[in-house]
């Protein structure tokens, strides 16, 4: 019989023992750890903020900074913690591990009264140089279905990205549309095309920043209200990016639109045009389903939840892990009607 540190609320709020819950709210648990800003993690993050102490990496901080203004920066109980160094925090040791998501997303393990370690995977690329070590893990389950095994790999969708929009620049400007960390990958890939800058809001400009001051090379980009951010949309020789609350124009008379998706539906080609004006392209930021095997593997984890409240395939992969690994895993019980996240 299993004993029950771990699970998810109906919420999406993943538990990690009597203290700790991650990426969402429960009036119970006094800590919150945030493993990164999409969408899918942020659930009641007000409600966080005015009870509980929030816990993430540096990098995640300072996007909840700038995405929910200043007051954050002078509250005391958002508190930045670095990867791989361990916080006592009540009875639980906290850590947080390097996930490759997006910037500052992280792995999240606790070690409970008695030496159990409990853990969640959050989102996560593959290979990862270390993985938490568990005996109980909330695993997230995107890829969670034998179907979604990838078949190249991100070297080569960036290589096609890049290529790609090359060739449309040619007949105008390129609008490219993308959620965070996704966007900003597209940008550092495309910020080498000379001669055509890349033209960004205001907002967007403040997030990038972010990622600069934490080693992204991003350059070669101007805010499209300024004087050369007006004359580069002049000249119709530019990329411009939409980032989270920028909305693409209704009727983009000029150039062509690519969507930089999270996620990869053919999984032999990470490039899909709709129209010559059209095409989307899957730059995705999950490991497929054999590194999520990886994954479990090398958790050394004997129970696992997967989890079915951010869509996914928390069934399938329960099943599979039963099958291939012969790991005792469960999906989480409650399905709750959320959008797929990203
Ligand atoms: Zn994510
Ligand atoms: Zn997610």
């Amino acid at each position: 019989m299993i004993n029950n540190y771990i699970g998810i609320f109906p919420s999406g709020a993943i538990k990690l023992g009597p203290d700790i819950i991650c990426d969402g709210f429960h009036r119970d648990y006094r800590v919150r750890m945030q493993t990164h800003i999409h969408d899918d993690h942020m659930y009641d993050f007000e409600r966080s903020k005015g009870h509980q102490d929030i816990y993430s990496t540096d990098a995640t901080r300072r996007l909840l900074i700038s995405e929910f203004n200043a007051d954050l920066l002078y509250r005391q109980n958002l508190i930045s913690l670095e990867y791989n160094v361990p916080k006592r925090v009540g009875n639980s040791l906290i850590e947080l591990l390097p996930a490759d998501h997006m910037i500052g997303s992280a792995q999240v393990a606790v070690e409970l009264v008695g030496g159990i370690r409990v853990g969640y995977s959050g989102d996560f690329q593959w290979p990862l140089d270390k993985v938490i070590q568990v005996d109980q893990l909330v695993l997230d389950s995107t890829y969670g279905s034998p179907d979604s095994i990838r078949q190249y790999s991100q070297d080569e969708a960036e290589a096609q990205l890049l290529k790609i929009v090359q060739e449309k620049l040619r007949f105008g400007p390129v609008h490219i549309k993308s959620h965070r960390g996704t966007l900003q990958r597209g940008m550092q890939v495309l910020c080498e095309i000379n001669n055509y800058p890349m033209v960004v809001s205001r907002r967007l400009s403040d997030e990038v920043e972010i990622y600069r001051q934490f080693g992204y090379p991003i350059e070669n980009y101007y805010l499209i209200e300024s004087c050369e951010g007006k004359e580069i949309v002049q000249s119709d020789r530019y990329i411009r990016f939409y980032g989270k609350g920028d909305r693409l124009p209704t009727e983009i008379r000029h150039g062509t639109t690519v969507v930089l998706s999270a996620f990869s539906t053919d999984h032999k080609n990470p490039v899909l045009e709709y129209s010559e004006k059209a095409c989307r392209v899957a730059l995705t930021d999950h490991a497929d389903f054999e590194g999520v095997l990886d994954y479990v593997r090398a958790s050394g984890a004997s129970y696992v939840v997967t989890d079915n409240t951010r869509g996914g395939h928390a069934v399938d992969l329960s099943r599979e892990l039963r099958d291939r690994l012969g790991i005792n895993a469960v999906p989480s019980i409650y399905e709750t009607s959320h959008e797929w996240g990203v």
